[in-house]
């Protein structure tokens, strides 16, 4: 079963950004997508559920790769700032 955390922190500004999507009846599934409404900027976050961790990922506590979604956005912001 796919844990989706309930938080998330704002890397934008650093509040927490609360879960909007409700948990499906059937459970979280890879692919779907959960949006977070922060708190401080009111940002929304739209992130895609991904699979299970395969073993041997020590940082498991989040399902999707939030990590590598926040670094392409930020990647992206900076180009838009240019
Ligand atoms: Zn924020």
């Amino acid at each position: 079963m796919i844990e989706v955390p309930e938080f998330i922190v704002c890397v934008d500004c650093g509040q927490k950004a609360g879960r909007l999507t409700p948990p499906p009846e059937d459970g979280w599934e890879p692919g779907d997508l959960v949006a977070y409404r922060c708190s401080g900027c009111l940002d929304r976050w739209d992130l895609v559920v991904d699979g299970p961790a395969e073993s041997g990922t020590p940082d498991t506590e989040v399902a999707f790769d939030l990590r590598a979604f926040l670094e392409e956005r930020r990647s992206r912001n900076r180009e838009d700032a240019g």
